[in-house]
C-alpha cells in the first residue's frame, strides 16, 4: 500500500478547499461585473433612442394640439403661425426612425386640406357677418320691429355659429323677415336672407368638411404614436430579456458549481473517514483489546503513513503487554511461594517461628487456648554421635509426630533449634485433652525408637512444658513464656517428662 504523510493530506485539503472557494468567488465576481456591464452599456447605448422616443411622443402631442388650434384659427394670420408650427413638428418626427416616413407623408395632404377649408371657412364667417348686416339694414330700413335685445340676439347667434344654432338662426330670421309687413317692403329682405342662409349652409358644409378631415388626421396622429411607443416599449423589453437571459446563465452556473462543491466535500469527507476516522475508530478497538488482554484477530490498515505506523506498533504493544501479563503472574506465584516459605519451616515442614509470631501478635483471642512446648532431650549430644545429618533427620521425624497428634485446631510451629510449639485452641484446648496429647507425644516417641547411644533412655526422648491460657486473662507471650518455663522445670527435673506451668488455670 502506498502511504500519504498526514501534513501532505491536511495541507491538500486546505489547498483544495482555498481553491474550490476562490474559484466560486470568482466566478461569481466576473458574472456580477459582465451584468453591471450589461446594463451600463445598455444604457448608453439605448437611453438615447429612449429620449428620443419619448421626445417623438411629445411632438407628436404637439401636433395634436396644434391641429386643434388649426382648426379653431379665429384669423389668417393665425392660422399661417399654426401651419407653419405643424410643418417645423412635422419635420423633427420625420428625423425619428421609429416612426412610419409613409403615415407621417399621408398627414400633409389633410393638413394642407384643412388649412384651406379653415381658410375658406373665415372667408364664408365674414361674408355671412357681412350678409347679416345687409339683411339687418333691410330689415331697420323697412320698418321692422324686433327690438334691440333680438337684434342683439341674432348677431351674437351669427358670431357664435354652430351646427346647434343654425336651426335658432333660421326661425329667428324667418320670424323677422315675416314680422315685416308685405306692405313694408317684404319682398325686399327676401334676398339677404336667403343668402344668409345660403351662406350659413356652406359654412356648415365647410366646417364638416374640416372635422372630417381633423379625424382623418387625429387618427393617423394616434396610430404613429402607437406606434412609437411600442417601439419604446419593446425596445426596453428586449434589453430586460437579455439581461434576465445573463442572469439564468450564472444561476445555471452558480448551481452546477455549488453541486460540484459539495460533491467535493462528500468526497473528500469520505476519504478522510476511510483513511483517517475508521482506522482511527479500529485501533481504538485494538487498544482496548490489547489493554483487556482479549485476542486480536485482525488489525487495521490505513493509507496515511503516521496512522499506519502507530496501527504497526499494535502487535508489537500485545506481544510487550503479554509478556507482561505473563511475568507478572509468574511473579505473582512466586510471590506466593516466597510468602508461604517464609512461614514455613524448610527441614520439617512445619510453620516456623516467624509464623508462630504473626500468631500471637493477633492480640488476646476470647477463646481458651493451650500451649505445648517440647525440647529434644540432649540432642546436642545426639549430633555429636551420629552426626547433623542423622540430627536432621531425628528433627524431621519428630515434626511428622507433632504433626500426626495435631488435631483439627491445633498447629504445630518448629520454635527454633530443637524446640517445637503446639498451639491448641477451643474445645481441644481443654487441660485433660491437652495432657492427653503430651503424654502420646512422649508415648509415640518411646514406640518410635528413634536410637540415642548417649541418652541414658537410649533412645530418643522429649521434654513438654504446658501453660493454659483464661480468655481475656492474660496475653499470649506471656502463655507462650510460661510453657517455656514448665519446660525449663521438666529439664531441670530430669528430661523426658511432662511438666504444666505453675500458675496455668487448669480449670
Ligand atoms: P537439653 O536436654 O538440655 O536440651 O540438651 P541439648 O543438648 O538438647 O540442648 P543444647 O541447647 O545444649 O543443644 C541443642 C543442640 O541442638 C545444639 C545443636 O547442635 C542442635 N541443633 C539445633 N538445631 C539443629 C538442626 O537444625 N540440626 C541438627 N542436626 N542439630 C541442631
Ligand atoms: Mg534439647
Ligand atoms: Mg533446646
Amino acid at each position: 500500500m502506498k502511504h500519504i504523510s498526514a501534513q501532505t493530506v491536511s495541507w491538500c485539503s486546505i489547498v483544495l478547499e482555498g481553491l474550490f472557494i476562490l474559484f466560486l468567488y470568482a466566478l461569481l465576481y466576473a458574472n456580477v461585473q459582465s451584468i453591471e456591464r450589461m446594463v451600463g452599456e445598455s444604457r448608453e447605448a439605448h437611453l438615447p433612442a429612449i429620449q428620443d422616443g419619448q421626445r417623438t411622443l411629445l411632438n407628436l402631442e404637439y401636433l395634436r394640439h396644434s391641429v386643434a388650434l388649426l382648426r379653431q384659427a379665429p384669423n389668417e394670420e393665425f392660422l399661417r403661425g399654426a401651419l407653419t408650427g405643424i410643418r417645423a413638428l412635422l419635420a423633427e418626427v420625420s428625423f425619428d426612425r421609429r416612426v412610419d416616413g409613409a403615415t407621417l407623408q399621408d398627414l400633409n395632404k389633410p393638413i394642407r386640406e384643412l388649412s384651406d377649408s379653415r381658410r375658406r371657412a373665415l372667408r364664408l364667417y365674414a361674408r355671412l357677418l357681412d350678409d347679416m348686416h345687409v339683411f339687418l339694414a333691410g330689415y331697420a330700413g323697412a320698418g321692422g320691429s324686433a327690438d334691440a335685445a333680438a337684434v342683439a340676439a341674432l348677431w351674437r347667434e351669427c358670431v357664435n355659429l354652430t351646427e346647434n344654432s343654425a336651426p335658432a338662426l333660421r326661425d329667428r330670421l324667418r320670424q323677422m323677415t315675416d314680422s315685416v309687413p308685405a306692405a313694408a317692403g317684404r319682398e325686399r329682405l327676401l334676398g339677404p336672407e336667403q343668402r344668409l342662409l345660403d351662406t350659413m349652409s356652406e359654412l356648415h358644409t365647410e366646417d364638416m368638411r374640416s372635422r372630417q378631415l381633423n379625424e382623418t388626421i387625429l387618427e393617423r396622429l394616434t396610430s404613429l404614436r402607437v406606434a412609437a411607443s411600442d417601439s419604446a416599449v419593446k425596445l426596453i423589453y428586449g434589453e430586460l430579456a437579455s439581461i434576465s437571459q445573463h442572469a439564468e446563465r450564472i444561476r445555471q452556473v452558480v448551481f452546477h458549481l455549488c453541486i460540484g462543491l459539495t460533491c467535493g466535500l462528500v468526497m473528500l469527507s469520505w476519504l478522510l473517514h476511510r483513511h483517517i476516522f475508521r482506522p482511527i475508530m479500529q485501533a481504538s478497538g485494538v487498544l482496548a483489546d490489547i489493554l483487556d488482554g482479549r485476542s486480536v484477530t485482525r488489525y487495521p490498515a490505513s493509507r496515511i503513513r503516521e496512522l499506519d505506523s502507530m496501527i504497526q506498533a499494535l502487535p508489537l504493544l500485545r506481544r510487550v503487554m503479554l509478556a507482561k501479563d505473563a511475568r507478572s503472574s509468574r511473579l505473582e506465584k512466586e510471590q506466593e511461594q516466597l510468602k508461604s516459605m517464609s512461614f514455613r519451616d524448610s527441614l520439617t515442614g512445619l510453620s516456623n517461628r516467624r509464623a508462630l509470631d504473626m500468631l500471637l501478635k493477633g492480640g488476646v483471642p476470647e477463646e481458651s487456648v493451650a500451649i505445648l512446648m517440647f525440647d529434644i532431650d540432649l540432642f546436642k549430644q545426639y549430633n555429636d554421635t551420629l552426626g547433623h545429618l542423622a540430627g536432621d533427620e531425628a528433627l524431621r521425624r519428630v515434626g511428622e509426630i507433632a504433626m500426626r497428634h495435631a488435631g483439627p485446631n491445633c498447629t504445630p510451629f518448629r520454635y527454633g533449634g530443637e524446640e517445637f510449639v503446639m498451639i491448641f485452641q477451643g474445645d481441644e484446648a481443654r487441660p485433660d485433652k491437652v495432657r492427653a496429647v503430651a503424654r502420646a507425644l512422649i508415648a509415640m516417641l518411646e514406640n518410635a525408637g528413634i536410637p540415642h547411644p548417649a541418652s541414658p533412655w537410649g533412645r530418643l526422648t522429649v521434654s513438654v512444658g504446658l501453660a493454659f491460657h483464661s480468655p481475656g486473662l492474660t496475653s499470649l507471650h506471656e502463655t507462650l513464656d510460661q510453657a517455656d518455663k514448665a519446660l525449663y522445670r521438666a529439664k531441670s527435673r530430669g528430661r523426658h517428662r511432662v511438666e504444666e506451668a505453675e500458675d496455668s488455670d487448669d480449670a
